[in-house]
Order: structure tokens, then C-alpha cells, then sequence
């Protein structure tokens, strides 16, 4: 008597108080999995089909195939049958399929077994007039056709007739509780796979959450003891749990059902879905197309390659593989979403009806057509279409916990937070495993402590603990919207939502309502609301310039709303980086000269792709450094004006290529070549990177081109790394020899000159080739550590000039030339160099301050104003700043800006 009732089972929700990741308790127990022998069948003994189903369910098609047809030639059984048809299906041959099924029932009149399986796949492929006559008949023979009521049930929902279908879930529930503990008790695999689906079906719709613990620690463990090969339990029991928001174990079950079956086109295409939810799209794309390898008609594969495609603004590539699905699955209200959110982008209302004709014509209540639509809307940013079509999918089927959960994440992601509130609890109590839906609550009860502000254009939310930077903020927001203003020609209509949060966690949750936002995101807008995280988050110091991150989201609310969300996501990025006024990434300029030589940079086509790499760091930052160098490059080359003008165009829905003639009046490829020319200008003084070779390379080289001096340099560095001095100094000196004042060479033997602690000799050879090579940033570089350690200061300053006007001084060339103004009490020169410091290190409060405390020994004001000022905006808690600013302000005679300082500290 191990199941009473269908009832059972331990399932907590999400726990309370911090934010979690998954539902906690709802593990399922490791599985001792009783190896079993196969089920006793009566069948001919010369066929093994024990055999010939497990190759079938490990992915071993061919052989499959070979013996299921074997099978069916010699003895034509039931089996026999099923199984090639199986085969067929599994890898997309699906008309093979129908036509095996077709043949068996021929020979087995009536068998309802084989009816509804032929049923099944007709389902599946959209001819349901034909499989409700294959079910009708399975249930006339056999009313205890497992497969046959299920399809049936799964033909009726779809169809809108959702009472009736939940009659015939119940009659299966029914079958399963009623026959337990008795001698007709279901127990196997194939059967406890489709109780599993009804079960699940039936507590979605009853909202019975304590069910589906009990259908996957009871259900589908039994299925796969039963037959330890039946990776659709691993496989429908990781769906579950990915619908209930338990990655870590739906992954886990994916894992398990790929280890049984490698080549399952469905696991596969699961595990690239849950690949590209995170962020990965590479994976995803990898798993899709493995999928396809095994089956190049799945639909469900098709669709992913759709979305990614669509996500990353491919549209005509998406809409290939959307019709590829479609033509398997013409009635897939997820497909015939995706076919109706093209129109819509295509702007095409005559599509969008006739799309919507065809899927009203076979479902009188499209619910989950709409909620798929509503989901890919608001993931293209097109909220206000989204939540009518969330509305829409609740009015169809108030059942569907998704488009609660959807519409209420929609709410409190636009900062409609009061609305969000009465929603997203209602979408609680329809869906408790909801992990998003229950942070998001938890986000708002935090949020519900915190002190309102309110300005012209801006709604501040913040804590006790950032009353003063909420102050500092409500004045600066103000500044930068007139700015911006001026800048875009257009304004928010309503009022922007900011929220100052907290705590990280709490920032994480606000973000994405989930913990685990990397410690590096500073910031994020939707357009409407715009959230930073307290820099003094946890009771912990964390500064960052909260200016330019403002600065920064600003821009996106301004982008998003004058394009109505349709900005590429390379141009609101490229201006919100342009409009952090710093120079952040010239750190990776090496990185973004490596892809240019390399052929892989970005261009205006694929560089979506980047943003969302995140399991690719590089990526993501090229994409950004590559995003604000295409707005440089539009700017500086067609004028300030076309940044307007572009958002304008891509309001009205023009594709880039379009937006780009309109308003450049040129091709796009004719802009992606300017832009390329721009950025070999952009870096033009940098050293050319040369690929890693070894010594073997490097001395073959050499035999081959004997008179190359950069080779013989190379070979000559690759010595003295590996402190073979004399073959070192050899190369080196053939290499002088072949070019007189070789840069490698000349690196080789100075280095060789300082091992002797000859630094003067060291020094007068890297002279001697800086006469031939003025620019060369090693050689420059090399000169100035040697002339620093010879105390030739002002020879050192002379050289790091050099670089600094090359604009190839890093970081601690600066830091070095900096250090030498200071001892040499130059401060206007010092000034212009931690000037430059200060624009690659934005968050740097050090650098930012002696600025303040420099311009203010000089009593000049004006700058110590902007300096201590830029200060504040890293810290505004920062005592000494504060008094230079002050100090300077009343130099000036400002009374008003101090009286407005001060107020923000009251
Ligand atoms: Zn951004």
C-alpha cells in the first residue's frame, strides 16, 4: 500500500525571508535504480526486443531501425511496429512514421495500441481531425488506453474546450489512484509516463501544488525502475522541475536523461533552451544544432534557433526557422506565436490578423498562443503590447499560472510597483514554486520601508543610510534631464522611478528577482524605473561613481522611450557609455586591435550577440567598447544630429540597414567601412601584436628567411627569455646589423647591456634606434624605467611625454609621470596628467580628490569646484572634499550652490 492517493508528497515553497534561487525541499531523492529485467513478453524467440528497444532508447537509431524492420518483416508484430515508428519520429522521419503506423493497422484491424499511437503523432503534427478519430476508435476498442485518453485530453484542451479535456485528465488520475494497491496496479515505464503528464496537468489546473512532488518522487521513479533506460522520465520530470523554477535539479535530470540518451533531439533541445535562459547563447546554439543532427524537423529545436536568432535582431534568419517549425507543427500555438511577433515587428497588421484567423480557427481559446506572445514581447522590450496580451492570455485561461506571474514581473519591472503588488500575489497563490514571483514580493515588502522623494521628473526611492545621496541625486537627475533633453530633442512623459537598494541581494532581486547579480553590475534601467545599488550596501564601503552610472541608465530611459523600445541595443549602450564621459575602455584597446587584425570584430549585424555573452566576459566588453566606438564614429562623421534622427528612425520601426541610408544616406556597408577605417585610426600608434611562436618555430623561421631582422629579433627575444645570452646577443646584433636600430633587436641588447650593469650603454642603444622608430612604444617605455633608475627626471618626463602624446600611456605611465610633476612641484602639468588618470579611472576616489586638493592650491576655483565635485559623485560622504568644495564655492561667491549643499547634508 505505497499510494493511498494521488495526494501525497512533502513540497514546501520558497522560504521565507532572503532570496533564493530554487525552491528548497522539493529534492528529489537520488534514485536507487533496481536493475530489473525486461518486461515478459510473448514473443517469437529468434527476436530480441528487449534489445532492440533498449538500442532504441539510447540513441542508437540505425540499428534500431535495422532490427525493428527486420522485426516487422518476420514476425509483424504490435511491437515491431511501434517501435520503427518510434524510431522514425525520434529522428524527424515522420511521414515514414505515419506510413509504418498506416501499414500495422492494415494488418492489426483494430488494435488500439497502434491507434493510439498513430493518434499521437497526428496530434503532433497538426492533424487533429485525423488523430481524434484514431483516439475515438483506440477508446471504442480499449477505454482503458492510457495514450489514447491522454492524447485525446491534450487534442481538447488545445482545441479550447477545457472542461471536457479536465474530465478526461480526471478519468486518467482516476485509473492511476483507483488501480494502486491492487493487482492492477500501473507500473510500467510507458504508462506511469503519460500518468505523469496527466498528473501534472491536473494540479497546474487545481491548482494541487503538493502533486507534483508526488509525480516526481513517486511517478516517474517508478517509471524509470521499471525501465532503467526510459529517459523521457528523466526528461518530463526536468520539465517539471524547470517549470517550477528548479534549475539546479531540472539541469540535473537533463544530465541524467542525456547520459541514458545522448542523441534525444528533445533533451537536447531542452538543454539548449535552459543554456540560452542563462545567458549562453554559444551553448544553446551548440545543443540546437546537435539536436538537429539527430532530428532536422524538430520543431521544438527550430523554434530556439528562432528565438536567438530573434533575440539578437536577426529577423529574417529567425523567420527561415520559424516556418521550418511551423511546416512540422502547424498548430503549435508557441510556434504561431513567434510567426505573429514577426508581423508585428514587420509592422504589418494585415499579418498579425491573418495569423490570428489561423490559430482562432483551431483553438477557441488561445491562451498559451498569447502568453507566448507576451513573453517574447516583453523580452524585444515592447511592454505596453506585452501586457495586452498577458490580459488576453488570463481572459482565455485563467488556469495558466505563467501569464499572472508574467504580467505581475511586467508591472514591477516598469516600477508599477502598487499594481505589481496585487498581481504578483495573486500569481503567488496560482504558482507557489514561482522563485521569481516570490523575491519580487520580497523586493517589495524591502522597498515598502523606504522613504519617497519626489522632483520634477523623478520619483527617488531610497533608505535611511542614502538620505544624502538621494539628495545629491534629486539635484543632479534634474541637471542631466535638461541635457539629455536638449541632447535628444524629447523627454520622458512621465515621471522616472529611482531606486537606491540597499543591500546587494536586495539589488540582485530588484534586478532580476533572483540573488547573484555579478558584484560589477552598477546599475540598470527599463526605461520607466532606473536602480542603482547603495554604495554603502551591507554596512560595507563600496564606491563607484554613482555619476556616471546614473549618467549612464539615464540614457537608456531617454533611448527606450523615444524609440518605443526598439533601439538596438549597440546604440543605447554605445550612448550611455559615450555619456559616462570617461574612457573606461581604453584599457582593452589591445583586446579590440587583436579582433580587428583578426577579421572578428563585431559588426552592426552580429554585435547583439556580444551584450548577452555573459559566460564570455571578452565578449560582453568588446561589445560595449565596440558599441560606444560606432556612436563616436556616427557622430564625429555625420554630425551630432543623426543620433536623434537614428532614434527617430528606429521608432518607426526601420531596420538599421533602412535607419542608416535614411538618415546617413549610405549603405550599411558602406558605414561598416568607414567605421573600420575609424578604428585602425584609433589605433593606429598601437604595437602590432605578433603571434606566440616557440624556439623550434622561431629557428625554422630563421632558416628560411636568413636576412628577415625581425625574425632574427624575435628569435633573439625568445633567447634571452630562456637566458641564452649568447645566441641572444648573436641574433640580436645580426638583426641591427640587417636594420639598423631594430626595435626588438634594440630591446635584446639593452637588456644584455643592464645585465652587465652597463644602464648608460642600455640607455644610449634604446637612443639609437629611437632615431630611427620616434614612436615605438616599447622602445619608449624600456627608455623611460632605465632613465628613472639613472635619476633623470627630467629626460624620464620627456620620454613619458612622448608616449602620453601617442596616447599609448597605460596607467602607470601616468601614475609614474604624475609622481615625477609632484616631486618636481609642477603642478599644472601634474593637473593635465591626473586629469587623464582620472578619465580611465572613473571609480578612483584618490586620483579625483588630489585633483581638488591640487586645483585648489593653485586657487583655481572653478576647477576645484569640478574636482571636488567629481569627488562626491564617488563618495559623498568624503569630509575633505566636501570642505573643498565648499571652500571654492565661497571663493566664488555662490551662495545659493552652497545653501543647496548644505541642505543636501541636513
Ligand atoms: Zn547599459
Amino acid at each position: 500500500m505505497r499510494r493511498p492517493v494521488l495526494l501525497l508528497g512533502i513540497w514546501m515553497g520558497a522560504t521565507a525571508g532572503l532570496l533564493v534561487y530554487g525552491p528548497e525541499g522539493q529534492s528529489r531523492p537520488a534514485e536507487e535504480r533496481e536493475e530489473k529485467g525486461p518486461p515478459q513478453k510473448k514473443l517469437p524467440p529468434q527476436i530480441d526486443y528487449s534489445r532492440l528497444r533498449q538500442l532504441l532508447q539510447r540513441g542508437n537509431y540505425n540499428e534500431a531501425e535495422e532490427g525493428y524492420t527486420q522485426a516487422v518483416q518476420r514476425d509483424g508484430s504490435v511491437a515491431a511496429y511501434i517501435g520503427l515508428a518510434r524510431v522514425q519520429r525520434e529522428v524527424g522521419r515522420y511521414s515514414d512514421a505515419c506510413a509504418t503506423l498506416d501499414k500495422a493497422i492494415k494488418h492489426h484491424r483494430g488494435n488500439a495500441d497502434l491507434l493510439a499511437e498513430r493518434g499521437e503523432l497526428l496530434y503532433l503534427l497538426g492533424r487533429w481531425e485525423e488523430a481524434r478519430q484514431d483516439v475515438e476508435a483506440a477508446l471504442k476498442v480499449n477505454p482503458g488506453n492510457l495514450r489514447a485518453r491522454w492524447v485525446k485530453a491534450c487534442l481538447l484542451r488545445d482545441q479550447g474546450e477545457l472542461t471536457a479535456a479536465d474530465q478526461e485528465v480526471r478519468t486518467l488520475v482516476r485509473a492511476y489512484t483507483e488501480a494502486s494497491g491492487t493487482d492492477q496496479e500501473i507500473r510500467d515505464a510507458q504508462s506511469l509516463l503519460i500518468i505523469g503528464l496527466a498528473g501534472a496537468e491536473n494540479a497546474r489546473r487545481h491548482r494541487r501544488h503538493q502533486q507534483f512532488a508526488f509525480i516526481l518522487n513517486e511517478v516517474y521513479r517508478d517509471a524509470i525502475k521499471d525501465d532503467p533506460d526510459c529517459w523521457q522520465a528523466e526528461y518530463q520530470a526536468a520539465l517539471l522541475l524547470l517549470e517550477k523554477h528548479n534549475r539546479a535539479e531540472g539541469e540535473a535530470a537533463l544530465d541524467k536523461a542525456m547520459a541514458i540518451n545522448p542523441r534525444s533531439a528533445d533533451v537536447l533541445t531542452a538543454k539548449g533552451y535552459v543554456a540560452w535562459n542563462q545567458g549562453r547563447a554559444d551553448e544553446a546554439l551548440r545543443y540546437a544544432e546537435r539536436a538537429l543532427k539527430t532530428n532536422p524537423k524538430h520543431a521544438e529545436a527550430l523554434r530556439l534557433l528562432a528565438d536567438i536568432r530573434l533575440l539578437t535582431g536577426d529577423v529574417a534568419g529567425a523567420r527561415q526557422y520559424v516556418l521550418a517549425a511551423q511546416a512540422v507543427q502547424p498548430r503549435s500555438e508557441a510556434i504561431q506565436a513567434r510567426r505573429w511577433v514577426l508581423e508585428y515587428l514587420r509592422g504589418s497588421p494585415a499579418g498579425m490578423q491573418a495569423v490570428e484567423t489561423e490559430v482562432t480557427g483551431f483553438c477557441r481559446t488561445p491562451g498559451v498562443w498569447h502568453q507566448e506572445i507576451a513573453e517574447l514581447l516583453v523580452q524585444l522590450k515592447q511592454y505596453a503590447a506585452a501586457e495586452r496580451h498577458y490580459r488576453e492570455a488570463m481572459r482565455h485561461r485563467p488556469d495558466l499560472a505563467a501569464a499572472q506571474a508574467g504580467l505581475g514581473l511586467l508591472y514591477w519591472q516598469l516600477g508599477r510597483e502598487a499594481e505589481a503588488q496585487t498581481v504578483l500575489r495573486e500569481a503567488f497563490r496560482a504558482d507557489p514554486f514561482h522563485i521569481r514571483v516570490a523575491n519580487a514580493l520580497k523586493v517589495l515588502e524591502h522597498l515598502a520601508k523606504y522613504t519617497t522623494r519626489e522632483t520634477e521628473h523623478f520619483v527617488i526611492k531610497y533608505s535611511e543610510t542614502d538620505k544624502v545621496l538621494a539628495a545629491w541625486l534629486a539635484d543632479y537627475l534634474e541637471k542631466w534631464f535638461a541635457e539629455y533633453r536638449q541632447k535628444y530633442g524629447y523627454a520622458p512623459s512621465s515621471k522616472v522611478l529611482v531606486e537606491i537598494i540597499a543591500s546587494r541581494e536586495m539589488f540582485s532581486g530588484r534586478v532580476l528577482a533572483l540573488p547573484g547579480l555579478p558584484g560589477a553590475a552598477q546599475g540598470a534601467s527599463t526605461g520607466p524605473l532606473l536602480v542603482i545599488p547603495s554604495p554603502r550596501a551591507d554596512g560595507k564601503m563600496q564606491v563607484y561613481n554613482w555619476a556616471s552610472v546614473v549618467r549612464h541608465e539615464l540614457t537608456h530611459v531617454f533611448n527606450l522611450q523615444q524609440s518605443d523600445y526598439r533601439v538596438p541595443i549597440w546604440l543605447t549602450e554605445g550612448l550611455a557609455v559615450r555619456a559616462e564621459e570617461n574612457h573606461r575602455f581604453a584599457a582593452h584597446r589591445e583586446l579590440l586591435q587583436a579582433r580587428y587584425l583578426a577579421g572578428t570584430l563585431y559588426d552592426l549585424n552580429t554585435i547583439a550577440r556580444g551584450y548577452h555573452n555573459f559566460a564570455q566576459p571578452e565578449e560582453v566588453i568588446l561589445a560595449y567598447f565596440q558599441g560606444w566606438l560606432y556612436v563616436e564614429y556616427l557622430a564625429s562623421r555625420f554630425g551630432e544630429e543623426t543620433i536623434p534622427q537614428l532614434l527617430a528612425a528606429y521608432r518607426q520601426g526601420l531596420t538599421t540597414s533602412d535607419a542608416l541610408r535614411r538618415v546617413c544616406g549610405m549603405e550599411q556597408v558602406a558605414v561598416e567601412q568607414g567605421y573600420r577605417d575609424y578604428l585602425r585610426d584609433y589605433l593606429r600608434h598601437l604595437p602590432r601584436q605578433e603571434p606566440q611562436l616557440s624556439l623550434a618555430e622561431l629557428e625554422a623561421a630563421v632558416r628560411q628567411q636568413p636576412d628577415n631582422a625581425d625574425v632574427c629579433a624575435r628569435l633573439a627575444g625568445e633567447y634571452l627569455r630562456q637566458q641564452r645570452w649568447d645566441q641572444a646577443r648573436s641574433w640580436a646584433g645580426k638583426a641591427w646589423q640587417l636594420q639598423r636600430g631594430h626595435p626588438g633587436a634594440a630591446l635584446v641588447l639593452a637588456r644584455l647591456k643592464q645585465r652587465e650593469k652597463d644602464r648608460v650603454g642600455a640607455i644610449a642603444i634604446l637612443e639609437d634606434a629611437l632615431k630611427e622608430h620616434p614612436q615605438d612604444s616599447r622602445l619608449l617605455r624600456a627608455l623611460s624605467r632605465l632613465l628613472l633608475q639613472e635619476q633623470r627626471q627630467e629626460k624620464a618626463i620627456e620620454v613619458l611625454e612622448q608616449l602620453r602624446k601617442l596616447r599609448l600611456a597605460d596607467e602607470e605611465a601616468l601614475e609614474t609621470l604624475a609622481g615625477l610633476y609632484e616631486q618636481l612641484k609642477r603642478p599644472h602639468e601634474q593637473i593635465a596628467v591626473l586629469t587623464e588618470l582620472a578619465q580611465v579611472r572613473p571609480d578612483d576616489l584618490a586620483v579625483h580628490k588630489q585633483l581638488a586638493r591640487l586645483c585648489h592650491g593653485l586657487r583655481d576655483w572653478k576647477q576645484t569646484v569640478q574636482w571636488a565635485e567629481a569627488a562626491l559623485w564617488i563618495d559623498v560622504g568624503d569630509g575633505e572634499a566636501k570642505e573643498l568644495l565648499l571652500d571654492a564655492l565661497k571663493a566664488l561667491g555662490q551662495k545659493a550652490e552652497i545653501q543647496r549643499l548644505t541642505a543636501r547634508y541636513q
